[in-house]
């Protein structure tokens, strides 16, 4: 077994001189030390095979004791010195101060194939920054994240990895619903993975602190490393810096659109420097398109982040992390016009991904009425997003004999409930599939030709709610298959894969307003 072991973050930046595992204010620090916690009785759940590639390690690697020893957090290597960094944030649009990785260890930075991967262990026991929680993940939460991370990076969608998933053979104690009924369950340790998991907070901290020397160094180190195409200590540099991570980031959640992925808690300390998808916890995949939808209970009477949300979330997001930057740049102006860009960029970002999900290469001025009728109308009744957009691209642009007798024939399993299709709503529907068909005459392109592109943006297969809530279940009685059956499922959402046919399909009706479904909350 060979790591690479190359770090930079715990190298080059202040680090917290107090190696006491105690929980603190930290300040004139980026990171504290910590060992993670030894788990009682590890035992090995799933590995993304991929991962492992990726950082350099061999295929037999994945099941010796080694392997599990150190994903586990039960042993370090020698040359890991693991640490968790300090970061603040604004949660629900209010500033947290200090929150940190209280769960979150990270072993070593290693570079393979001239890539470089944090590899960081989620739930491996508390930090200095656990502040009341346990620094304990559960494997519930950990079966979501590691197989979003890895079904979004399928998907085209810029996210963090994850390497490996294991339960730790203690007992986490949650109250899921938050309403006095804890119970144990057990607990898991996710390895996390990206090139870097600075977030928004980590610039935040400083800024709040007014500690402009270290705020200074993180941005230097920032640019060093994972942005050198500019130029560190310099204005010009900082200015750049935030007009990346803005384009990233307005990137990010066209993508997330574009899936109906819905992050569910979209605060500045969950927000990736580098764009990536981040922290996954009660983030949920719209079922039936609904512009209010969230997943997280804890946010439903606000619906801060609900899916339609998500893009201005962003920018606020953006703004803060902006003024905190500002410290070291001192020229509001270039930053304000990053920001306001960020709006007209995602307008046109967004109509493009909307077009190209219709299967329109052409860019024609009355298309934004065209796709904002759409999202009417699919809103009017519960309508599949992913069966709809991925049936969509079976319509016939010179018309069919059979969708002549029935216009809807093509879409017609996206409904949830057929009898709420009225007189009014189908009216609707005809209405704008008439524009539609005529509109795609306007296009060059086959029925053929237009299909591969619309199921190349347009996935059959994602991570539904209910599909996740079955492996957890499955798994919860020690039958790890369905894991890795989605694994592989989802390894391909793009492709028809007839042995799988059974997940494409509308959210059975028990999981509507099932626990871990539709509803989740931040216990994990
Ligand atoms: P989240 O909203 O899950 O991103 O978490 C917000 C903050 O709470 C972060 O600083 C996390 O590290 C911390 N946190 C969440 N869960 C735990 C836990 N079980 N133990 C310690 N810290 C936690
Ligand atoms: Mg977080």
């Amino acid at each position: 077994m060979h790591l690479n072991i190359a770090d930079t973050f715990n190298k080059e930046l202040p680090a917290d001189p107090n190696r006491n595992n105690t929980r603190r204010q930290v300040h004139d620090a980026c990171f504290s030390y910590v060992i993670p916690r030894k788990p009682s009785k590890p035992q090995l759940v799933h590995v993304s095979e991929e991962m492992l590639k990726a950082i350099g390690l061999s295929h037999e690697y994945k099941s010796t004791e080694h392997f599990l020893q150190l994903f586990s957090g039960a042993d370090i290597l020698e040359g890991m010195d693991p640490y968790a960094t300090c970061y603040g944030g604004h949660q629900f649009g209010h500033w947290a101060g200090q929150l940190g990785d209280g769960r979150a260890i990270n072993l070593a930075e290693v570079v393979n194939d001239n890539q470089r991967w944090a590899l960081q262990l989620k739930g491996a026991g508390e930090t200095p920054y656990s502040r009341s929680a346990d620094g304990l993940a559960v494997l519930r939460s950990s079966i979501r994240e590691h197989l979003c991370s890895e079904a979004m990076y399928h998907l085209g969608v810029p996210t963090t990895r994850s390497l490996s998933l294991v339960l730790t053979g203690d007992q986490v104690l949650r109250d899921i619903l938050y309403d006095g009924n804890a119970a144990y369950e057990k607990g898991a340790v996710v390895c996390r993975v990206a090139p870097s998991f600075l977030r928004f907070g980590n610039f935040q901290i400083f800024a709040t602190r007014k500690d402009l020397k270290n705020l200074r160094l993180l941005v230097d180190y920032t640019i060093r490393h994972f942005f050198p195409g500019l130029k560190e200590g310099t204005k010009d540099g900082y200015i750049q810096l935030f007009k990346e991570v803005t384009d990233r980031t307005c990137k990010m959640v066209v993508h997330w659109q574009r899936v109906g992925f819905v992050h569910g808690v979209m605060n500045t300390d969950n927000m990736s420097m580098l764009g990536l998808t981040i922290d996954y916890g009660p983030y949920g995949w719209l079922e039936g398109y609904d512009d209010n939808w969230t997943p997280n209970t804890t946010d439903k009477d606000q619906r801060r982040y609900r899916f339609a949300n998500q893009p201005g979330i962003a920018l606020w997001n953006l703004a803060q992390l902006g003024s905190a930057l500002n410290l070291i740049i001192d020229d509001i102006a270039p930053l304000q016009e990053i920001l306001d860009g960020f709006k007209k960029d995602y307008t046109e970002q967004y109509m493009y991904m909307m077009r190209s999900k219709l299967g329109l290469q052409l860019a024609i001025g009355s298309d934004q009425e065209l796709i904002s009728e759409l999202v009417r109308i699919i809103q009017l009744t519960e309508t599949d997003m992913t069966i709809f957009f991925r049936n969509l691209s079976t319509y016939k642009k010179d018309g069919d004999t059979q969708d002549d007798i029935d216009p809807l024939r093509p879409i017609r399993d996206a409904f949830y409930s057929p009898e709420e299709l009225t007189k009014e709503v189908l009216q609707e529907w005809q209405g704008w599939i008439g524009t539609y068909l005529q509109r795609l005459q306007k296009e060059q392109s086959s029925d053929v030709e237009r299909r591969i592109r619309m199921k190349a943006v347009n996935p059959k297969y994602v991570l539904r709610n209910y599909m996740a809530q079955m492996a957890i279940e499955k798994a919860d009685l020690g039958d790890y298959s369905l894991i890795d059956e989605l694994y592989q499922l989802l390894k391909n959402p793009y492709k028809e894969q007839s042995q799988h046919e059974v997940w494409f399909a509308k959210r059975p009706e028990w999981a509507r307003n099932k626990v871990g479904c539709s509803m989740l909350s931040c216990s994990s």
